[in-house]
């Protein structure tokens, strides 16, 4: 009986979704700049259904791109005629998507404590939310719960509080899951969760850092897009807000910063998955977000983690002009860079952003550094393109401990370099 119910559970988380039987990520190595343009003009064909996975960045990277079954004939037919290089990257992306499933529904017991809690896993927001209750109920000196504001869809966006008291104090700044899918950053943004609570008071460092800043982690930035991740498509990058006049939905909340806002490096066309939306901060859960930064006022460190790539990146996107500060972010990326290395080997890339991977305008750390917070970061967390976006839930735990050695350097060195 009990097998006969986890086999219907597993249909019908099956069935509800999205299927992408058959869909291909391609990996394509244009050999120049016209090649690049021929391959990024296929994503204003909206028949096709192309999801960039990773936007073109000649000569530096390659693209990824995941093909839908109807449309893989026709792109590789299309590459080949125009001597475009390509492989294929992931052959049936099913398979992988029900693995993942498989080893969510393995976890059968709701978790009462955060010692309890599975972080090998991945979770749904209800899971996560009740997590970050949990936490605060734990570390009640310690860990409070903020909420800056309701998504398009009306759920909570929380951001969690790591305090040890004062007023107003310098601050940093984490989020994780701005772009829905990118679920191993969210995992991550959990384990950072229960490592502050476990550090602070044992670990020089840490401790050291939160007796005299606070910080602040929203773990689920795109609640919106996380929760149709689960219910949908697992694949869901955008917000959910409806744009007026377009059947598609959903705006790029990596393009809807102010900062550049519309210029090169984000599409103005509502389908696109770099759609960067009618205005700036349309989206209320990047306008919360600036909301909170300039009332806080005292922010010093500003750190957005996506997924994949493996890439430590500072601003710009918009220009090649450099920061004031470059030099700076520079060695501080090479720092944390090495740091992270050390842990398991995991290499990163680092660099500005339009020089590292792509011209990105409207994307967060553009706006938080132009606001006055010299130390802006994003990083790209595992893969480098096997698994993506999919990548294994084994694969959480040691992504989460790499990439916090990685984040210790940056707040360390933002406590100790005050500006
Ligand atoms: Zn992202």
């Amino acid at each position: 009986m009990k097998g006969l119910l986890i086999l219907s559970a597993v249909l019908l988380a099956v069935f509800a979704k999205e299927d992408f039987s058959g869909h291909q990520v391609l990996r394509i190595s244009p050999a120049d700049e016209a090649q690049v343009k021929k391959v990024k003009d296929l994503e204003d064909l909206d028949h096709l259904q192309l999801d960039f996975w990773r936007d073109p960045s000649f000569p530096s990277s390659p693209i990824d791109v995941r093909v839908p079954f109807p449309s893989v004939q026709s792109v590789k037919a299309f590459l080949e005629l125009n001597d475009i290089k390509y492989s294929i990257m992931i052959d049936d992306l099913q398979p992988l998507l029900q693995s993942e499933q498989q080893q969510m529904l393995a976890i059968q017991s709701k978790a009462r404590s955060t010692d309890t809690f599975s972080y090998d896993t991945y979770h749904t927001l209800e899971e996560i939310y009740d997590f970050m209750d949990m936490l605060v109920a734990e570390n009640p000196n310690l860990v409070s719960k903020i909420e800056i504001g309701k998504s398009y869809e009306g759920r909570p966006l929380n951001v969690l509080k790591f305090s040890t008291g004062g007023n107003n104090r310098p601050a940093i700044w984490i989020d994780t899951g701005i772009h829905s899918r990118e679920w191993v950053t969210q995992a991550s943004g959990v384990w950072f969760a229960k490592k502050i609570t476990e550090d602070y008071g044992h670990d020089e460092k840490l401790t050291a850092i939160l007796d005299s800043m606070d910080i602040f982690l929203e773990i689920v930035t795109n609640p919106d897009g996380f929760a149709y991740t689960h219910s949908t498509n697992r694949l869901w990058r955008k917000t959910r807000s409806i744009t007026a006049g377009s059947k598609c939905i959903g705006v790029d909340p990596n393009r809807n910063w102010d900062a550049a806002f519309g210029a090169p490096g984000a599409s103005s066309n509502p389908c696109a998955e770099t759609y960067h939306g009618k205005f700036a901060n349309s989206e209320v859960e990047v306008k919360s977000i600036v909301d909170f930064v300039k009332s806080h006022g005292n922010i010093k460190a500003f750190i957005s983690i996506h997924s994949y790539s493996q890439l430590l990146l500072y601003p710009y996107g918009y220009t090649t002009a450099r920061v004031a500060h470059q030099q700076e972010l520079d060695e501080l990326a090479k720092a944390a860079v090495t740091n992270l290395a050390s842990l398991y080997g995991t290499q990163y890339k680092y660099g500005s952003i339009i020089t590292t991977i792509y011209q990105a305008s409207g994307n967060t750390i553009d706006w938080t550094y132009n606001e006055g917070i010299r130390y802006s970061y994003t990083f790209e967390l595992r893969d480098t393109g096997r698994y993506g976006f999919l990548l294994p839930a084994k694969q959480i735990i040691p992504t989460a401990q790499e990439t916090w050695l990685a984040l210790m350097t940056i707040m360390d060195y933002t406590l100790k370099h005050p500006y």
